[in-house]
């Protein structure tokens, strides 16, 4: 388990703290998690949090598209590799 730079959700507080990278965000310091100021002004149990438990229903399925296209990608790449490797390379 890494730990990261986390950033508040809120965009209006300045809050930054090291967790668990819970995104595989090793660049980019992740925003998903209110800190725990904001969480308790917003009566959201900060440690419950998920990285999809704050996103808006748009913004999760903005999210379930990309993971969906990620995962066609994918399967097209594993589908190269395995012609690649019948086709005696
Ligand atoms: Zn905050």
């Amino acid at each position: 388990m890494y730990y990261v730079m986390h950033f508040c959700r809120n965009k209006k507080c300045n809050n930054g703290w090291i967790d668990k990278d819970l995104t595989d965000a090793r660049i980019n310091p992740p925003d998903w998690k209110y800190c725990k100021d904001c969480a308790k002004a917003l009566g959201i149990d900060y440690d419950a949090q998920t990285p999809d438990s704050n996103l808006t229903p748009k913004e999760l399925e903005h999210k379930n598209k990309l993971k969906e296209r990620m995962k066609k990608a994918n399967e097209i790449r594993l589908q190269k590799i395995n012609l690649c490797r019948h086709g005696g390379g």
